[in-house]
This record gives structure tokens, sequence and C-alpha cells, in this order.
């Protein structure tokens, strides 16, 4: 079976899967995660900081409002719900992911300047690789077996550009678990995708990142027709869905970055108008993108200025969310966490046959737990293996980009290591 199609593949020596020698590999410009730091000393456990995550500003502190409706999907505290999970990470017996992440191909059709997948898509040996669709639904099957519940088809590369993420989504449907997707919109383009879209997704992301087409032209590198594309998309999937009545929302996302942080409102009296039930803002990650490294200053005035009125826009049928709780006060880097606990909670598998540790070190050697390729079966043999827990321990978490799982990581920290909420007394 070829695994990749359109180039030929060839297995790449600079990676070796978990197990392997890892002070072999060639030195990535990220600072690899081998428990040492640059002295060659193991790094000591930081004193947890306190918890930061503070959900409820909504209701105290309006110009840093998060949201209104505390039973939201970006409500970080969704994450004592997975008790169980966390349970199991910190015992060393980790149970099934939660979720796949899966990057089905490293390919994109547009090129965003903040692009946190550069280290994918600007590198030769990475850009161009795509699962076949054999391989796809083998995997997403033997994930669904396995227990993994949730399903979100992302990247490296977007994942509409897949033909076969559209057959993986009623695999996934016919399994009883859910799907998501995280695109540019562009690809959902005919009715048959669309409907599978709706029908297959618990939700779907649609990132527009602008409010105005040139500015859209300007910071993914495009033509500003794909503006309209994505906006006319938007649109007939709202009508598909309101007469489908299927249960899925459609968010239109926003990542905030200096080059557009302008246009914030204008991007949300448009998802307003255009009737999608969910609108996105969260600040870009400019740490994570290698070779770049830079701190974003972000306009934080103009930026809670625009949040509050979009906040003030909501109605029963719209609703805002600013996700600014992961970030510090100028929308940077914070963890506040001694070590990596959380990625476990989910599987990312990468369009290059790798099983990565976690969503944010994405397509990076130093990084690979192993393979889900050719048989992803395979994944048993190390998904909380001794090796797997080790590796876990042995992560810098001074080094790591900002984290997707910081706040369920601090939730482990203090809910279950430390027992901090007196978990045996409601
Ligand atoms: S970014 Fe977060 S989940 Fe990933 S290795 Fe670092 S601490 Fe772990």
């Amino acid at each position: 079976m070829v695994f990749h199609e359109g180039i030929g593949y060839k297995f790449n020596t600079r990676t070796a899967p978990l197990g392997a020698d890892r002070t072999d590999q060639e030195v990535s410009p990220l600072t690899p995660a081998t428990g040492a730091n640059k002295n060659g000393k193991k790094p000591q456990p930081a004193v947890p900081e306190p918890l930061t995550a503070d959900p409820d500003a909504a209701t105290r502190e309006p110009e840093r409002a998060e949201w209104t409706e505390p039973y939201n999907s970006f409500n970080s505290w969704k994450g004592l719900m997975y008790y169980p999970e966390y349970q199991g990470i910190v015992t060393e017996k980790f149970l099934p992911p939660i979720e796949a992440s899966i990057d089905p191909t490293y390919v994109c059709n547009i090129d965003c300047v903040w692009c946190n997948s550069w280290r994918i898509l600007h590198k030769s040996e990475k850009v161009g690789h795509k699962m076949t669709t054999e391989h796809l639904l083998n995997l997403c099957g033997f994930l669904a077996d396995w227990g993994v519940r949730g399903f979100c088809f992302a990247g490296g590369g977007d994942p509409t550009l897949h033909p076969g993420m559209w057959e993986a989504l009623k695999l996934i449907k016919d399994k009883g678990k859910q799907s998501s997707i995280i695109t540019n919109g562009i690809e959902i383009r005919t009715e048959e995708r669309r409907r599978l879209a709706i029908e297959g997704c618990r939700w779907i992301g649609i990132s527009l990142d602008a409010g105005t087409r040139e500015t859209y032209a300007r910071i993914k590198k495009t033509s500003v027709k794909k503006f309209d594309m994505i906006v006319e998309n938007v649109r007939a999937m709202i009508e598909m869905q309101k007469q489908t009545g299927a249960r899925c929302e459609i968010a239109i996302k926003y990542l905030i970055h200096p080059s557009n942080e302008h246009e914030i409102l204008q991007a949300c009296q448009l998802a307003y108008e255009i009737g999608v039930p969910h609108f996105h803002a969260r600040p870009a990650a400019s740490e994570n993108i290698e070779g770049l490294g830079e701190v974003l200053k972000f306009n934080m005035d103009l930026v809670n200025e625009q949040l509050a009125a979009c906040m003030k826009m909501q109605t029963k049928d719209f609703k805002v969310f600013g996700v600014r709780h992961k970030f510090n006060e100028t929308m940077n880097l914070k963890h506040g966490f001694s070590r990596c606990w959380a990625a476990p909670l989910t599987i990312q598998c990468g369009a290059d046959g790798y099983v990565y540790n976690c969503v944010d070190w994405r397509g990076d050697p130093n990084y690979v737990l192993g393979m889900h390729y050719p048989d992803p079966s395979k994944i048993l043999e190390f998904w909380g293996s001794p090796k797997h827990v080790q590796f876990l321990k042995d992560v810098v978490v001074d080094k790591c980009p900002r984290c997707t799982y910081g706040i369920y990581a601090q939730q482990i920290e203090h809910a279950v290591v430390g027992d901090d909420m007196c978990v045996n007394f409601p």
C-alpha cells in the first residue's frame, strides 16, 4: 500500500519512534524534550502557580469578558469531567485518548502569516504528505473501536483538501462517535460536502480571521475572492443546518494578530449577519511559529474594546467567546503548571504517519511517540507504555510553546494530585 499519494514516501530517518535513542536525532531549531536542559541537567519540577483560569470573568470584568454562558465548549472547566482520564495519567495507567486530532494532509490552499504549522508546511520533507484514503479510514475505524470519542480533523494543512475526509465523517458517525472540522472553509463548496459536514460533525470551526476581503487577502496571501467564497459557504451551511435541525454548531473563528486586530468587531458583525451561532476570538500563538519566535505586541485596549462590543451583540442564538483565559494579560505565553500532564487526553496523528505527543508539537521529530502507519493497532504497543509515561516526565515545559491543554494540566496538578477541591465531598 502506498502511504502517501502524489509524492514518493520515504521513512524519515531523522525521526525515531518512541523508544529509539532520541539523542541521535538531528536537533530541531526548537528545543527537544530530552529531559535535560542546555546544561545537561534534569529540570526540577517548578512549584505550581496558582490557578489563573478565570472563565467566570465575564460577569465581573467586562473588559476581560470571555463569555456569559458558562456551559460552553470553550470553557476549560469541562476538563473536570475528564477525571477518570486525569486519574489514569496520574497513576500511569493511561486510558484511550478522549479525542483524536487527525491531520489527513499536509497541504494548504492559503498561507496565513501566523501559521502555527509553519514547521510542517514550509519544510520540504513534510509538506505535501497525505494519508491514503484507505489508511485514513483504517485509522479512524481502529481509534473509534479503541474508545476514542471525538475526532477533530485539522492541520498541518486544511483537512477538507483530503478527499477521504468526507468518507471518514460517515464512518465515524456509523460507529456512534462525533467529528469536528477546523478549516479555512474554502472547500466546503458543494451541497454534498455541506451535508456531510453538517450531518457528521458536532461542530465546525471556520477560520475567517478578517472583517474585510482586503485584509483577508493580505494576511492569507491569497485572493479577495476566497473571502467571498467562505462567506457564501458558511451562509449555505447555516441554511442547511436550520433546515435539517442537525446538532452541529458552526463557529466563525478569529485568530487575533497585530495585522488584523482592528477588524474583530467587523468580523463579529458579519458572523451575526450570516447567522452563525458562535463567534470565537483568541490570540495567534506567535511563539509556536518556528523560526519566528517573536512576542506579538497587541493593542490590548483596541482588542478588549472590540470584544466587549462583540459581547453586547449576543442574543440567545448568537454567542461570543473571547478566549483569553489561557494567556497572560498581553495575550502571550503562560504555562502555570510544572510538567506535561494533559497530552494523553488527545492522540495527534500526522499526515506523515507519526503519532506526536501533542497538538502543539505536531510535525516536530523530537515529539514523536511512534507510528500509526501502516498498522494503527501498533499504537497500543506504545500508548501508556513506561516509555510514554517517561516521555511526558521528560518534557521541559519552559521550552514548550503555548500549551493548548495547559488549563487541563493545571487541573490535574491541583484537583487530582493535590486534591485541592476535596473531591470526596460534593
Ligand atoms: S505543549 Fe503542553 S501538552 Fe505539549 S508537550 Fe508541552 S506541556 Fe505537554
